[in-house]
């Protein structure tokens, strides 16, 4: 058997797997690239803390000094 027709497998077979992972890189950036990150900052009043949380939460504690605080709006 000639090494030509094994090296062009090799490199086809490399080739599909390169275009599925690019398929579905894209596909999950896709996903992703609606929402970029919904996550509310907070900045803490009392130790000026900037920090995130989930979106859906109103209230959260600071890490730092444990205070709660409300979403800090731009
Ligand atoms: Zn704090």
């Amino acid at each position: 058997m000639q090494p030509g027709p094994i090296i062009f497998l090799c490199f086809a077979l490399a080739a599909g797997v390169l275009a599925v992972l690019v398929t579905v890189y894209e596909l999950r950036r896709k996903r992703f690239e609606p929402e970029p990150t919904e996550d509310r900052v907070f900045r803490c009043g009392d130790c000026s803390y900037v920090y995130t949380d989930d979106p859906d939460v109103d209230q959260s504690r600071c890490p730092e000094c444990g205070r709660f605080n409300t979403p800090f709006v731009f």
